[in-house]
């Protein structure tokens, strides 16, 4: 095992469909499974799992959880047998003692976590621990969330985030070929400062234009902000995906130090 310290990653998700579709976005997912150095374990924070306080899942055996409604039946027959990490989970909670973490058994593995995994990861044999977002925290505080776990990628963890820049539902036009001004408009700003490292100018999202319709209730949002917090100046940041859908998605993924 090698003790290079392993990057961040940062995934768009999109539709819950990319999890059985080989589409652009996908194939780009699984070059990344291939190429990144193989990390021990997972730490994944989904958009999808939404806490009051820090919960981190700390089953032997997460389940798959299909948290949609509305989709193929083919969908909720997958399953992402991936381990758990119990050991992972309590050292997540350790790190992150000041802010009130705790291990709990309510969760598995949600949608925000295994549609893209299953893609990078196929063969669902790396360990994977999911860390909840607690949205009454601010953008400083999400920061510092993942300031708090940068010790682990020194231990042979990625932290993959999971959400979506611009996420709008409302909004979704499926026949809409250019993004709305106002999701160009953020998903740019936010590019740009995360391509030019002013990862912590990103505290100040909020002001940025475009952001409300962007972010809405900003569950897709933090957990970029969480992975940059767990980044460096040194971490190269590097855009996969660098693109939008349907006018109010971006499905830009950002992978820092690799
Ligand atoms: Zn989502």
């Amino acid at each position: 095992m090698s003790d290079r310290r392993l990057p961040v990653v940062f995934i768009g998700h999109g539709s819950p469909m990319n999890a059985l579709e080989d589409n652009a976005w996908t194939r780009a997912w699984a070059q990344l499974g291939r190429e990144l150095q193989r990390p021990r374990a997972i730490l994944c924070l989904s958009a999808h799992y939404v806490t009051h306080g820090l919960k981190v899942v700390g089953q032997e055996q997460p389940e798959t959880i299909h948290d949609f409604y509305g989709f193929p039946q083919s969908l909720y027959e997958v399953s992402y047998p991936a381990p758990g990490s119990p050991r992972l989970a309590g050292q997540v909670a350790a790190l992150l003692a000041d802010q009130g973490a705790q291990v709990s058994a309510d969760w598995g593995l949600d949608h925000g976590a295994w549609s893209l995994l299953k893609v990078m990861y196929p063969a669902a044999d790396i360990p994977v621990v999911q860390l909840s977002l607690d949205l009454t925290l601010d953008a400083r505080a999400q920061i510092t969330i993942g300031q708090a776990l940068r010790p682990l990628r020194d231990e042979g963890i990625m932290l993959v985030g999971s959400g979506n820049v611009v996420h709008n539902l409302r909004e979704i036009r499926p026949d809409q070929q250019q993004p709305f001004p106002w999701a160009l408009a953020f998903g740019e700003a936010v590019h740009e400062r995360v391509m030019s490292g002013h990862y912590e100018a990103l505290a100040g999202y909020t002001a940025l234009e475009g952001c409300m319709p962007s972010v809405n209730s900003g569950e897709h949002f933090v957990p970029l902000l969480n992975i940059l917090g767990a980044a460096t100046r040194e971490d190269r940041p590097r855009a996969i995906n660098h693109d939008y859908a349907w006018g109010s998605l971006s499905m830009s993924s950002y992978v820092l130090g690799a």
